[in-house]
């Protein structure tokens, strides 16, 4: 299988590492969009949130664990933005499912 965030996660490919364990990992995401952009993703390979099943849910969980605590690390307490895009018309383009973390800049709503 030849997926871009699993190399990441193995290391194969570098990235800029914020944290890792043996369940996740998040680093800076190359293209950033905010002053603080980084993305969560799961070890275990899933790829796209129509593919996580009930037993994932704890794994999950500890994403978005994971992203808040980095992102206060970061200096996001007055406020960030999460997201997770699912297939084409959520705008994923990894497959392999990431949560992105975004701040240091004020967000908009409805996003594009
Ligand atoms: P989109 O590209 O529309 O944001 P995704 O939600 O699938 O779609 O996000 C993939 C993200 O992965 C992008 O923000 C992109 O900049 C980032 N990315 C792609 N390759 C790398 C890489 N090698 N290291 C870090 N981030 C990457």
């Amino acid at each position: 299988m030849n997926c871009l965030f699993c190399s990441i996660a193995e290391g194969k490919i570098p990235s800029k590492t914020i944290f890792e364990d043996d369940r996740v990992l998040a680093f800076h995401d190359i293209n950033p969009q905010a002053p603080v952009h980084f993305l969560v993703i799961p070890k275990k390979h899933i790829a796209t949130l129509n593919d996580m099943t009930e037993e994932d849910c704890e794994l999950v969980g500890y994403m978005t664990y994971t992203a808040q605590r980095l992102a206060l690390e970061l200096g996001c307490e007055g406020g960030f933005r999460t997201v997770f895009n699912c297939r084409e018309m959520g705008s994923q383009t990894v497959y392999h499912i990431h949560l992105h973390v975004l701040g240091q800049r004020q967000m908009n709503w409805p996003p594009g």
